[in-house]
């Protein structure tokens, strides 16, 4: 079967490599290359703990002080609220217990299965290197603040997402000594998470192992797509096209301009986030350490160390608002007496957000031999490998190892 994968991302990638290793000619566009987008710079946790949607009675309780906070962990461009309203009900209407109970046994089916997936991709790809298992941090300025997000940690521990263990005073310091103990007196430990020392790294392996099993990558646009008698067809820029027995949709936060081709309309928006990546922070940290206060993660990485995170809602076209990254550093500043921020590079990507939190995977009603695999949010890199794995259980037809139902594109029709 020859098929064609729109986006070179994590997913993407993932997607073309689960398809080549059932038989599938595979071939890969990229408008701008490989991991060009979300991929490139996120903060590199395998986050198997989040089986808890965003959109939570709890969540949207702390909404408008969120949004008063010029530091805060979410920001909304004004002018940009008209055309995100309805995507802002859906998301409200996703905090209704019912459908919060509904969307964390969606989520939590998905991710008792990323672990071994990664497991599998990472050996076939001889990537190991790049994730290692020396847990996390979730560090608090007050007792307050940390006791109020003890309930939802339970919970997710629950689900059996994670591990979780307080930790206070004294021990947290002897964890992470760089951290600034007249600051931080609390924390959850999970001891089991994973990261990523360089996700761009490890999307270019992908991509190179996608090569070295036969498959193309080509760096051209697709401006659209649609079913043929026998196929899809694929069209191209400059007015030419393609055609293929199979296309999969994995254009991330862009996916949504595709699939309007195809008359389908998917809620698709952009919680836009940002980070700087410090080459020599002068300070060290073990693990992966969390100011979930402030909405950052400080990610030790070969490439350095990552600092960011943070929610925008401005939607694909708006340039950068660069403020938002330097209050996360100035506060990690703070965090981490001593850092040093010369040669720091900046970063801002697009979280392709579901109001949900539940991606887009499978095909589309009407024409199923066009796929879609996107909308994984803020775990994007921690489902890559089960998206990949599902998809191809969709094309070849197989028992599925989790209920597809829950994903499907047919949930907006
Ligand atoms: C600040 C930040 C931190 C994050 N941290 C984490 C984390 O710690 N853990 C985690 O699991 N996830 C994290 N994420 C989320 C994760 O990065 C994304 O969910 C994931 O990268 C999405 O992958 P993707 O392949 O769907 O999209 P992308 O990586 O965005 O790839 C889409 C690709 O499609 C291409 N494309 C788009 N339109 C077209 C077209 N018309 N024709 C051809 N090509 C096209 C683009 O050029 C792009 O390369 C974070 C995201 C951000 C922004």
């Amino acid at each position: 079967m020859r098929i064609a994968i729109i986006g070179a991302g994590v997913i993407g990638l993932n997607t073309a490599l689960a398809l080549i290793s059932r038989g599938a000619e595979v071939t890969v566009f990229d408008r701008e290359g490989v991991a060009a987008g979300a991929s490139r710079g996120n903060a590199g946790i395998f986050a198997d703990y989040a089986v808890l949607p965003e959109s939570s009675p709890d969540m949207l309780r702390q909404v408008p002080r969120m949004l008063l906070q010029p530091d805060g962990p979410l920001s909304l461009r004004w002018r940009y609220l008209p055309r995100i309203a309805p995507w802002l009900l859906r998301f409200l209407a996703a905090g209704r217990p019912a459908r919060v109970k509904h969307i964390t046994l969606a989520m939590a089916a998905l991710m008792d299965h990323v672990r071994g997936d990664w497991d599998q991709v990472l050996a076939e790809i001889g990537a190991e290197d790049l994730r290692v298992t020396r847990g996390a941090l979730l560090a608090y300025t007050s007792r307050r603040a940390f006791e109020a997000d003890r309930a939802a940690w339970q919970a997710k521990a629950e689900h059996g997402a994670c591990d979780v263990e307080p930790v206070m005073g004294q021990t947290l310091h002897d964890m992470e000594p760089a951290l600034n103990r007249d600051l931080l007196h609390y924390a959850i430990h999970l001891p089991n998470l994973s990261h990523c020392l360089n996700p761009h790294g490890l999307v270019e392996r992908l991509a190179q192992a996608v090569r070295d099993r036969g498959g193309e990558l080509r760096h051209h646009e697709v401006t659209g797509l649609h079913p043929t008698e026998a196929g899809v067809r694929l069209h191209l820029p400059d007015g030419a096209a393609v055609d293929f027995d199979r296309a999969v949709v994995c254009a991330g936060a862009h996916s949504a301009a595709l699939t309007r081709s195809l008359g389908l309309k998917i809620p698709l928006e952009t919680e836009r986030g940002y980070n700087v990546t410090l080459p020599a922070p002068g300070v060290a940290l073990s693990r992966p350490v969390s100011i979930p206060e402030k909405g950052y993660y400080m990610t030790p990485m070969s490439v350095g160390l990552r600092i960011g995170g943070g929610v925008e809602l401005a939607g694909l076209k708006a340039p950068p608002r660069w403020s938002r990254v330097e209050v996360m550093a100035r506060h990690a500043e703070t965090v981490l007496p001593g850092l040093n921020r010369a040669g720091e590079a900046r970063w801002m990507g697009f979280r392709p957000a579901m109001p949900d939190t539940l991606p887009v995977i499978g095909p589309v009603p009407g024409a199923e031999r066009v796929l879609l695999a996107f909308g994984h949010g803020h775990l994007g890199l921690t489902m890559g490998a089960t998206t990949g794995r599902m998809i191809a259980g969709h094309v070849y037809g197989s028992n599925h190892r989790i209920d597809p139902i829950p994903y499907l594109p047919t949930r907006f029709t």
